[in-house]
């Protein structure tokens, strides 16, 4: 397995792979790697054959974070991660630094970001404001660095796969995306790097997000719900185990990802919790 710490070498690499004829799944990922990441490179892994190379990224992309969010903290443990990159038979990790994602940031010189305008106003657009343009920004580097021929995002964050889907589509960037399903904890717990923050307290509540999902599949099973009635319901439900905050909860369409105000079989659930600092986000169809 390659350890990649450049772009000019990973650029490199991908163009020589691009000659001979070799195809490129790619993962891009802020490290701290679990299953759900491990379910992305086997996915990968398929899509490109034994013949194919996958590549893994790890970088935690600071324009992905307000000011006040978690970057400082956000859980690093790259030792582990290249051990787990290697068991799932990875070809080559891609570690770059801020200083060479990011020239000249800090003083105001770096000032291209790729901007999609849609479907990141709802959600967790709305909460995180300046968020999906970091994500698209670093993505869209990303592909310009590893050219892969398919990428793997997981459907845990499923607005942020979409948008992916329609800044590639939109940019015509080569490359075919793959939505990958959500790999939970024995009790349904979405797996995330961000369950690192839970201390056993929290940890015993953060289930409540998949408790409500479920709840709601249940309540729309047999007919549609007012949104505005479910939402109050699942808040009621939520904020009854005493240690959560709800941030949001949303039905919409998975095409548009705009709102519903009837929920049916079929629509899409999306939610924001905090445990405390912590913020834990699920989703699914119902
Ligand atoms: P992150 O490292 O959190 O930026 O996630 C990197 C990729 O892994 C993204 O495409 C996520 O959607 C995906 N991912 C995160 N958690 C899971 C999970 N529990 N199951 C499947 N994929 C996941």
């Amino acid at each position: 397995m390659r350890i990649v710490p450049t772009m000019a070498a990973m650029q490199k690499l991908a163009r020589r792979w691009k000659r001979a004829g070799v195809k490129i799944g790619f993962v891009p990922t802020m490290g701290y790697l679990h299953a759900g990441h491990a379910s992305l490179v086997r996915a990968a892994r398929r899509r490109v054959g034994k013949t194919g190379v996958v590549v893994v990224s790890i970088y935690v992309n600071p324009t992905q974070f307000a000011p006040t969010e978690d970057l400082s903290n956000y859980p690093r443990d790259l030792k582990r991660d290249l051990k787990t990159c290697r068991a799932e038979g990875v070809d080559a990790v891609f570690t770059p630094g801020d200083a060479e994602m990011y020239p000249g940031r800090a003083e105001g010189k770096f000032s291209t970001y790729v901007v999609e305008e849609k479907l990141s106003q709802t959600m967790e657009g709305a909460a995180r404001p300046t968020h999906f343009r970091g994500v698209t920004t670093v993505v869209a580097k990303l592909f310009n660095l590893v050219l892969p021929d398919v990428s793997v995002f997981g459907q845990k964050d499923f607005q942020q796969a979409a948008i992916i889907k329609r800044m590639v589509a939109d940019l015509n960037f080569p490359v075919q995306i793959i939505v990958a399903p959500t790999l939970r904890e024995a009790d349904g717990l979405a797996m995330s790097s961000r369950n690192k923050y839970l201390d056993a307290e929290h940890r015993a509540q953060a289930v409540i997000l998949f408790h409500a999902l479920q709840a709601a599949k249940q309540a729309v099973a047999k007919k549609a719900v007012p949104a505005a009635r479910l939402k109050k319901e699942l808040a009621e439900f939520i904020t009854a185990a005493p240690l959560t905050r709800l941030d949001y909860v949303e039905f919409f369409d998975p095409e548009t990802l705009q709102p519903v105000a009837q929920v049916k079989r079929g629509a899409h659930m999306a939610l924001a919790v905090y445990f405390g600092k912590t913020r834990l986000i699920d989703n699914g169809q119902l």
